[in-house]
């Protein structure tokens, strides 16, 4: 039940990956014979796959190697002396970029999101400066599931004429996303039921971009190396697939979310739900027990994976960031679990996940109360 972190890769997504391992072995740079071109054509069919989901044009579609690289990419525009804006909840990527921006010497806004994790509008606004080079904010957070308004803080960017990146790596192919007014965004392919270490980064006609990477010349410069066709290949393999099913699931996952957070609420005491009521992802829940630290509870509900936070700050000590940038106290932060529903989950582990909680929690308290 973490599936924020990351999504088991759907066989029929795999089965279409192991072609291009031996038999489609080609490399996509090589055009002068068919082994190659099989691979191009497969590397291109992917990327109108990408671009079709999202409704833009292949060419904006870079493949890179995960969400990571494209962010790198993306913060990369902005050079010392000029004003990059972002928020207090993004990712760690995103947040440890800001931090090196900061030393080399641009200046660097970190907007603070209302107690539900949402970047008001006019916070955005109010921090525009004359030198504002670009604005990233992430369309749906991992920790709480907020969604950010995002085509209004897209619309803010372009009014200014500043450039907006947001990090949809949370949000797409899971939720309904719309690229209008955005110049830049990340996506990944292993939050979304395919593979790991592939990702695209969508950047607008018209827009130049500096990669992180430099050699070959592949992805037309924008990402060095040979192109890791299997990958990019699974990529659209299972953005086809989220098209077709992403509705339903969405629906199906918001039902078992509302149901987990409805036991939990009814069946013990202590509890506290945070992140927004409305606008959250479908599969995400996040709940502070009180008296609890999180790490003793994760552990001892050995028959479920659950975790406190971003996989990729689960390196950072103390309390979660996230849950502290909308006003939660340490305590309910040290006692936070983040659930990440999946396509795999089921009402009957829903049911034996709230009979778990209901037991360790008890006897976690017995623990810490003698
Ligand atoms: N951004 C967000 C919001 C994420 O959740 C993640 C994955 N934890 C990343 C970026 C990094 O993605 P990748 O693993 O593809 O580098």
């Amino acid at each position: 039940m973490d599936h924020h972190a990351t999504t088991p890769c759907d066989p029929r997504v795999v089965e279409k990956m192991l072609l291009f391992f031996s038999e489609h072995f080609g490399n996509p740079a090589s055009i002068t014979h068919a082994h190659g071109r099989k691979a191009s054509q497969a590397v291109e069919d992917a990327r109108i796959a990408v671009a079709r989901f999202f409704r833009v044009l292949p060419p904006e579609i870079y493949f890179t190697a995960g969400a990571t690289e494209s962010n790198n990419i993306a913060l990369n525009l902005v050079h010392a002396g000029e004003h990059f804006i972002t928020t207090a909840i993004e990712h760690k990527s995103i947040i440890v970029l800001a931090e090196r921006l900061r030393k080399r010497g641009s200046d660097v806004t970190l907007l603070s999101p209302d107690h539900e994790g949402v970047i008001q509008p006019e916070v955005l606004r109010a921090a525009m400066r004359k030198e504002t080079r670009l604005v990233s904010i992430e369309a749906a957070n991992g920790e709480i599931g907020t969604i950010q308004p995002l085509a209004e803080l897209a619309a803010i960017c372009h009014q200014h004429k500043v450039l907006f990146h947001t990090d949809m790596t949370q949000a797409a192919g899971k939720i309904a996303v719309d690229l209008t007014n955005v110049d830049m965004a990340s996506f990944s392919a292993h939050k979304i039921y395919g593979p790991k270490g592939i990702g695209a980064l969508f950047v607008r006609r018209g827009r130049r971009v500096e990669p992180v990477v430099i050699g070959g010349g592949q992805e037309r410069g924008i990402h060095a190396g040979t192109v890791n066709v299997p990958g990019v290949v699974g990529f659209g393999a299972a953005i086809q697939l989220r098209a077709e099913e992403m509705g339903e699931e969405a629906v199906r996952l918001a039902e078992l979310r509302d149901s987990l957070r409805n036991l939990i609420l009814a069946e013990i005491d202590g509890v506290s739900i945070n992140g927004p009521r409305e606008l959250r992802l479908p599969g995400n829940l996040n709940v502070s027990f009180d008296r609890i630290e999180a790490d003793s509870l994760i552990l001892a509900m050995k028959r479920f994976s659950l975790s406190s936070g971003s996989a990729c700050s689960s390196g950072e000590r103390g309390p979660s960031r996230v849950l502290k940038a909308i006003g939660a106290g340490d305590a309910a932060a040290i006692g936070s679990i983040r659930f990440g529903l999946g396509k795999s989950n089921t009402a009957e582990q829903i049911t034996m996940l709230v009979d778990d909680l209901k037991r360790v929690v008890r006897k976690l308290r017995e623990i810490s109360a003698a």
